[in-house]
């Protein structure tokens, strides 16, 4: 394998598989010049998770062999990146220390559940789930199928999260699977945030969802403990620091989430541990040969797969100029997509910028929940993702 690289693309997930696509189509003398550094076999379409987790979709069909989604062109070097220099623009992953003249960063971000004191060890038993961990997410839909009483806690951290609304999705569905088949359970929700949701129109067409389901939820509230074998899981009140416990029989856990720990002594990260780019070109602050989008930057914006594909051909564009000696061209307006089942076969679609102004694709009116738009998510995006967005098609 060759030491150095034209462009080297640090992650292969949404965001790094998209970029190279789209790169490789638009310049094709890139060919042989891009490495992908990944470690994992297989590519997740993660989005669907929460549907494995209420029973609507397969867990093997959220799945590929990491070399079916390579783009041709690319090269792939399966090692876990240790470090990255900067200033001499020296990635090490492995036994490699790989030159490039630019980089992306695509890392993802980091789960947190050791943040979670019993957590860890807990997690896939005594009714402990999560639908963040590939192989915990049918343990929640198998779980939800035997709880007939007591309380299900979903529960969503006050830290920045990606599929930023997957804790709702899972609740309102739950609510759904328990009332149509008359089971007593309670559905209750705890959130660490201020707020239901970010952008107005949203937050009020939740909180009405949530009063009409008699969902019982509260906000400020993070889930800082769980005791397995007595069922508990002790919250603190994130304003005055009370702490209080709750009894459950099911809980199905958002965990805390921070930046790519991996980037820590590089100097690319801010001060909150995201990589520092800014918000409309994603060029990084400092290095002009660094690039970044998804959930490892710095993007203001909720961290979803649907923001990565408005980022991914403004960040190309801007890359191509910079590889041209050019200043960036192109802006990024933070727009993003958030899909929140209410229940089974029903939808709200979130749509915005970073003005958080609602900015919707349809006539009609997103924050009413809607058939198609259900089954959009469920049967069309999929499609979109592996043959579209993953093919580097905005
Ligand atoms: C439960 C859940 C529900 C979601 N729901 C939605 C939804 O409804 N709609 C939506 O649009 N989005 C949703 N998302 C979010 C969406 O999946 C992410 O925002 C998107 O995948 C971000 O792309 P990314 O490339 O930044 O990160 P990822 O796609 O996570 O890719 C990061 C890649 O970096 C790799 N990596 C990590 N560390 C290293 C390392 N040290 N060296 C090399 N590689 C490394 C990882 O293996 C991974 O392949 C959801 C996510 C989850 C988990």
């Amino acid at each position: 394998m060759k030491n150095h690289y034209k462009l080297v693309i640090l992650g292969g997930g949404a965001g790094g598989i998209s970029t190279a696509s789209r790169i490789l189509s638009k310049n094709k003398n890139l060919k042989n010049e891009i490495l992908i550094i990944e470690p994992d076999d297989y590519h997740y379409f993660q989005p669907a998770w929460p549907l494995v987790g209420s029973g609507e979709v397969n867990l093997e069909s959220t799945w590929k062999p990491m070399e079916k989604v390579l783009p041709k062109g690319s090269k792939w070097l399966q090692e876990r990146v240790e470090r990255v220099a900067p200033v001499g623009r020296v990635v090490k992953a492995g036994d490699y220390n790989i030159e490039y003249d630019f980089l992306v960063v695509a890392l993802g971000i980091e789960l947190n559940y050791e943040a979670i004191e019993g957590l860890p060890e807990a997690l896939g038993t005594s009714g402990i789930c999560t639908n963040y961990l590939v192989d915990h997410v049918e343990y929640t839909y198998d779980t939800l199928t035997k709880v007939t009483s007591g309380n299900i806690i979903v529960t969503k951290p006050k830290s920045k999260i990606k599929g930023g609304v997957s804790a709702e999705n899972s609740l309102f569905t739950m609510d759904n699977f328990l009332k149509s088949r008359e089971r007593s359970a309670d559905i209750v929700f705890r959130s660490g945030k201020q707020e239901i949701f970010e952008v107005k129109k949203y937050d009020d067409s939740l909180r009405e969802q949530m009063d009409e389901k008699n969902i019982d939820y509260e906000l400020n509230q993070e889930l800082i403990k769980i005791d397995a074998s007595e069922k508990k899981a002790v919250f603190e009140n994130a304003q005055t620091g009370e702490k209080s416990t709750e009894s459950f029989e099911m809980i199905v856990v958002t965990p805390p989430m921070h930046g790519p720990s991996v980037l820590d002594d590089s100097n690319l990260l801010d001060e909150e541990g995201w990589v520092d780019v800014d918000p409309y070109t994603m060029m990084h602050k400092t290095y002009t040969t660094v690039f970044s989008l998804g959930d490892s930057s710095s993007l203001p914006t909720v961290k979803m797969g649907g923001a990565v594909r408005k980022q991914m051909p403004v960040l190309v564009e801007n890359l191509l100029d910079r590889m041209n000696d050019k200043e960036p061209s192109h802006e990024y307006d933070g727009k993003t997509a958030c899909p929140i089942a209410t229940e089974y076969g029903e939808l709200i679609l979130a749509e915005f910028g970073y003005d958080r102004i609602p900015e919707e694709t349809t006539f009609l009116d997103q924050s009413d929940d809607k058939k198609f738009l259900y089954q959009f998510k469920k049967n069309m995006l999929p499609i979109m993702y592996w043959y579209g967005m993953l093919k580097g098609k905005a």
